[in-house]
Formats: C-alpha cells, sequence, structure tokens
C-alpha cells in the first residue's frame, strides 16, 4: 500500500477512475508486475450505513444509486449490529453489495464481510469470531486505534484477537485523528495482516470519500485473497460529518422513518 507525508495516497472526493476514462467497466493492469499477470481490479468502499443503523438516513436504493454514480464496483453495507439494511440494499444490486456488519463486541467493533444473517452485539470477540467463522464472513478489526469511538479496543484485547481476524482497517476516513490510521497501517505491516479502509458513510456526500482498488472478487474467499494487494484511494472527513450522524440519531428518535427501503 502507498504511504505518503499523510499517510495511505489520497485523492479527491470526487474519483474520477480510470474506467469513466476509458469507458470499460472493469481495469485490467500489471499486479503483481514482477509475476507479468494481467489481473482485472475493481473499486470498493469497504465501510458503509444506511438508515438501519441507528445513525445514518441512507436508504438502500439512494445509496446504491449514489455508489453507482461515483464508479464503486463493490460497496460493502455494514450497519451497526443489524442486517436489515445489508440484506435489502444486496437483493436491490447482488453484483455491488457486499452484506456484511459493524458488530460491536465486548472487546471493540469487528466489521465482516459476507455476513449471511445478524450476528448479535454484546459477545466475546472471539465467540463473535466463531459465529462469522461459521458463515465464511471475512473478519476486519474496525478503526482499532481511534479512542473517541465506543468501539475502540485496548492493546491487549486487539493483540489477542489479531491472529483470529483476516485483516486491520487501516483507513477510516472518520477517524478522530490521521494518526490513528497510521497507527492501525503500522499494527497491520507488523503482524503482517492486509488493510481494509472504508469512507464509514453515513450520509450521501461520504460515500466513496475513501475506497480501495484491488483485484476483482465476487465473494468471500475472492475478497480474502485480494486483500492483501488493497491500494487505499482516499481521504479524511473533517470531523463535523459526526454531527451528520447525530442529526440522524436525533431524527429517529423525533420519529422519523424511512418512506421506503
Ligand atoms: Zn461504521
Amino acid at each position: 500500500m502507498p504511504q505518503g507525508a499523510d499517510g495511505p495516497r489520497r485523492r479527491g472526493h470526487r474519483f474520477a477512475p480510470p474506467e469513466s476514462q476509458i469507458g470499460s467497466v472493469l481495469t485490467w493492469y500489471i499486479w503483481p508486475a514482477s509475476h507479468g499477470l494481467a489481473v482485472m481490479t475493481l473499486l470498493a468502499e469497504l465501510h458503509c450505513h444506511t438508515c438501519h443503523s441507528k445513525d445514518s438516513l441512507m436508504l438502500p436504493g439512494r445509496l446504491i444509486e449514489t455508489a453507482r454514480r461515483r464508479g464503486l464496483q463493490r460497496l460493502a453495507i455494514t450497519d451497526h449490529n443489524v442486517f436489515e439494511g445489508a440484506r435489502i440494499a444486496a437483493r436491490l444490486d447482488p453484483e455491488l453489495i457486499i452484506p456484511g456488519e459493524e458488530i460491536m463486541t465486548t472487546g471493540g467493533e469487528l466489521l465482516a464481510y459476507y455476513v449471511q444473517e445478524l450476528v448479535p452485539p454484546g459477545l466475546t470477540p472471539e465467540r463473535t469470531i466463531e459465529i462469522l467463522r461459521r458463515q465464511g464472513a471475512v473478519i476486519s478489526v474496525a478503526h482499532p486505534y481511534d479512542a473517541l469511538r465506543a468501539g475502540h479496543w485496548r492493546e491487549d484485547e486487539l493483540r489477542r484477537i489479531l491472529p483470529l481476524v483476516d485483516a486491520i482497517e487501516v483507513f477510516n476516513a472518520r477517524v478522530a485523528s490521521a494518526a490513528h490510521n497510521r497507527r492501525a497501517a503500522e499494527l497491520a505491516a507488523a503482524v503482517g495482516k492486509p488493510g481494509t479502509a472504508g469512507s464509514d458513510a453515513h450520509a450521501y456526500f461520504e460515500v466513496g470519500r475513501t475506497a480501495v482498488r484491488l483485484p476483482a472478487f465476487h465473494d468471500a474467499e475472492g475478497l480474502r485473497a485480494a486483500l492483501p494487494a488493497t491500494e487505499v484511494l482516499g481521504r479524511l472527513s473533517p470531523y463535523w460529518v459526526h454531527l451528520f450522524s447525530r442529526y440522524a440519531a436525533w431524527r429517529k428518535k423525533a420519529g422519523w422513518r424511512p418512506a421506503l427501503t
């Protein structure tokens, strides 16, 4: 993963992916160069919420339209401790959507991809991982060093579960400080785990703000195999994006319900 002074390589909010320039849905490029193999790649957003999370108002259908318009070819729906939004979105666009979940464990939050059914919050990390493994899901540790989140990890608990997960979230656009992402990327490099990244979008304008380019995949096994070649593209969101989540939570308490999902 390319690293600059500010961490992973950054690009503008609006992606101008090569696809749109050459009119092709998928890009072929040489990876790894030393092997001389042509590998099809795609652009994926690996952390995103819908109105089924307590702090987002995004409707699955409009979210899908937004993601497609921005050139994303995979979009992981990782709602907090619920699965309904991912299920609905996957029915609407099964090619685009990776059904996932962001699960609060007693140790911190985990991200899971290609989840089959809801995994309840509040279990130990080990038990949560065991249930996810039975479903064949790909497991990453969500924003491990963002101390301002409820789901951040204690160092000893984090180290204990690392051998059990597939990846670590090395770039989350909503962290309080770029240093939190840098530490996560350093940890992933130190323990030899691939990185995942995402905008952690709770509002439409955040969708695709951070994404990854990686070899094409269609299922959990393919994603697991592709993760070591992940390139992070994106930039941090301003901290005020959290106000949108607070506003969404407030609207819901005041009785807001999606008109259609
Ligand atoms: Zn999240």
